[in-house]
């Protein structure tokens, strides 16, 4: 496959960006290959600028579930475009998309729009805090809830392709504040609250995490964490960045029937443009700024194309919400049957909750943090050169999920099978 004219941009991108890039695991350092870079995509596929045509199972890392470049949402954009990009001012499209989500989520009483994930977790656990007076946040090894300073301890996806435990630049008094469980382990957070009791502000979690891998979370451990917050007046943060409109509309909530006190959206609410959001019970969302005392603001937040984009998407699935995630689950089930055929037979784990799963290079079972860092990485690296050499575009780290659309057909699938098979013959393990 040629790359000549990917390896020439990347090189000359990495005097000036760091990296090359702009978000570290598209640099591909850890499977030690050029990037392609990309030019466009379409439906279930981007194409490089070398002309090379991948099966994409990233899809911008989740927000494309009905594939790339969906005419509907390209139309939305197009006539929004034509009124003006911003006006930091109040549209009716704000309105629509969070009385849409209000509406026909349980627990979400009204939602504030930001620009991303990281934006909306920092915000949540200020909004936290200032609810319940305390400081201390415990979250799990191998979630991953965005960049901000006080989450970046023990976080998942980047850091863990990168082996870094927390972040350069936090200060140990941030970072203190703290406090990590293991995931799938009750009695690691029923220990925290021993120590910890009464200065626990909030738990937040991946409640199908997707950033160590896809880990399925036993449901009496999500229950059990909900009847601990409760108990001991914390909130619980539900970080539906992922899950939130894949799992099903209302995400890992709705799919497990727990509510939240807060909720995290990110990703397929902005339909791929940059967007966050959170949100959560009246009583709590009315601390926020102008009518309560927490402040958060945002030039870009609520941006027209954005709002426009996430309302005709999330309508869309709102509308189609009976046969799509069936749909797209069954679409996961060929492929988990197809990787079970093939990597399954030969020891290794394939995790998959609903439309959500991902590859274990590993033969014991996944529960959490300490079994999914146990990967072969060196053969993900290979699996992952073999599957692009031959067009199919995997994320480049061993610790994130495979993201599936409504636009993959069933010879994408076949073809993404049959190569898997071949891959695991060459390689004779
Ligand atoms: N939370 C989760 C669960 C995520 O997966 C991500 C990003 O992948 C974030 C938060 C951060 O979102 P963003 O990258 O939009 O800042």
């Amino acid at each position: 496959m040629d790359n000549s004219k990917s390896k020439i941009i990347f090189n000359e991108a990495q005097k000036y960006m760091p990296g090359g890039v702009n978000s570290p695991v598209r640099a591909f350092k850890s499977v030690g290959l050029t990037p392609p870079i990309i030019d466009r995509a379409d439906g279930a596929y981007i194409y490089d600028i070398d002309g090379n045509k991948y099966i994409d199972y990233v899809q911008s890392w989740g927000p494309m579930i009905l594939g790339h470049n969906n005419k509907k949402i390209q139309d939305t954009v197009i006539e929004k475009a034509k009124k003006g990009l911003s006006y930091g001012a109040c549209t009716e499209d704000e309105l629509k998309l969070a009385k849409l989500l209000c509406d026909n989520i349980d627990g979400l009483d009204m939602i504030r729009m930001v620009n991303s994930g990281t934006e909306a977790v920092m915000s949540a656990i200020r909004l936290a805090r200032a609810y319940t007076g305390r400081s201390r946040i415990i979250k799990f090894q191998g979630c991953y809830h965005g960049h901000s300073d006080s989450m970046l301890v023990d976080a998942g996806s980047g850091m863990m392709t990168y082996g870094i435990a927390s972040s350069l630049g936090v200060n140990k008094d941030v970072a203190k504040d703290t406090l990590v469980a293991r995931f799938n382990d009750i009695d690691s957070v029923k220990n925290l609250y021993k120590i910890y009791k009464d200065e626990i502000a909030a738990v937040i979690l991946e409640p199908v995490p997707c950033n160590m891998g896809v880990v399925e979370p036993s449901i009496k451990f999500l229950e059990e964490v909900r009847k601990l917050t409760r108990e001991n007046k914390s909130l619980l943060i539900f970080d539906e960045v992922i899950s939130g409109f894949r799992l099903s509309f209302g995400g890992a909530s709705e799919y497990f029937k727990i509510i939240p006190d807060l909720f995290i959206y990110g990703k397929i609410i902005g339909a791929g443009m940059p967007v966050g959001a959170y949100g959560g019970r009246r009583e709590i969302m009315d601390l926020v700024s102008p009518v309560g005392g927490v402040y958060q603001a945002g030039t870009l937040s609520g941006n027209p194309l954005a709002m426009a984009a996430g309302y005709t998407l999330c309508k869309y699935l709102l509308d189609n919400r009976t046969t799509l995630y069936r749909e797209l689950e069954n679409n996961a089930t060929i492929l988990y049957e197809g990787l079970s055929d093939t990597l399954g037979k030969k020891g290794y784990k394939i995790s998959k909750v609903a439309s959500m799963m991902s590859i274990f290079f590993i033969k014991e079972n996944v529960k959490n943090y300490d079994d999914v860092i146990r990967v072969d990485k060196e053969l993900y690296r290979r699996f992952f050169a073999f599957l692009l050499e031959n067009g199919v575009y995997m994320a480049p780290s061993p610790f994130e999920g495979i993201f599936l659309s409504m636009a993959h057909s069933s010879e994408d699938l076949s073809k993404t099978i049959n190569l898997i098979g071949e891959f695991i013959r060459q390689e004779k393990c």
